[in-house]
């Protein structure tokens, strides 16, 4: 069984079809999307219409909730705000019916998806050391936890503490033990790489592999213009930050 995990699209259509093409190229059985398809981008209809097509397992990030209504804008930078007014202006009742209705977590046998640190994810806490990843790993009830939020990716796991992984050199899975693991961000990478991230799942041959793929980064950049969303969201999908 080969697993997508992928998130954090922020409605960058052009970086989610460049994530797609790569894993179709790759074939995958299921894909898991760990939030937030929508907010910073200029696509977020057609990211909702693609995501949902996939027919795989997504759970509701804090800029999908809050485009629906479920959470409180106050909660947000002034940008973020601004985009996730513009987002509530173009979305048909269809769209945030959608999101109104993704869980924040989901689970298969082997898999468990939140958008943010368990056991809160409606807290919105980021997983970004081993202290917070302890946390999760401690009510984790499946073998993987993935999540999002922070848009860099990681990987943990999870026997006898949580240890932080080289992604350059990501080692064959152990056979037992659990693992907890961020993809990264399709549309707004924050580690420095401008490149849409995800991550592959192998569970037969025990491999967890970090994928990273170009696309045209000018095309979203002038979508985001155009619709007149802040210039520094265009500005930092250059930079990877
Ligand atoms: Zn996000």
């Amino acid at each position: 069984m080969r697993y997508a995990v992928f998130g954090d699209i922020h409605g960058n259509l052009e970086a989610l079809q460049a994530v797609l093409r790569a894993l179709r190229a790759e074939g995958v059985d299921r894909y898991l999307c760990v939030g937030d398809l929508i907010g910073y981008g200029a696509d977020p209809r057609e990211c909702i219409a693609v995501v949902r097509a996939l027919g795989g397992l997504v759970v509701a990030g804090n800029h999908d909730l809050a485009a629906a209504g479920l959470l409180d804008m106050q909660e947000f930078n002034p940008v973020a705000r601004e985009a996730l007014l513009w987002t509530q202006s173009v979305l048909t009742s269809e769209d945030v019916t959608y999101l109104r209705e993704l869980p924040l977590v989901a689970r298969t046998d082997a898999i468990t998806l939140f958008h943010a640190a368990l056991p809160q994810p409606e807290l919105f806490e980021y997983i970004d050391t081993p202290q917070k990843a302890a946390l999760t790993f401690s009510v984790l009830r499946t073998r993987f936890g993935f999540f999002g939020h922070s848009h860099v990716p990681v990987v943990f796991l999870g026997r006898p503490e949580a240890v932080l992984l080289d992604l350059e050199e990501l080692p064959p899975l152990p056979a037992t033990g659990t693992v907890v693991a961020n993809p990264g961000s399709v549309g707004q990478p924050r580690d420095g790489d401008p490149r849409a991230a995800f991550l592959l799942l192998d569970l037969e041959e025990r491999r967890l592999l970090l994928r990273r793929v170009r696309y045209p980064v000018e095309r979203a950049q002038a979508k985001i213009r155009r619709a007149g969303l802040p210039p520094v969201l265009a500005q930092r999908l250059a930079l990877g930050y």
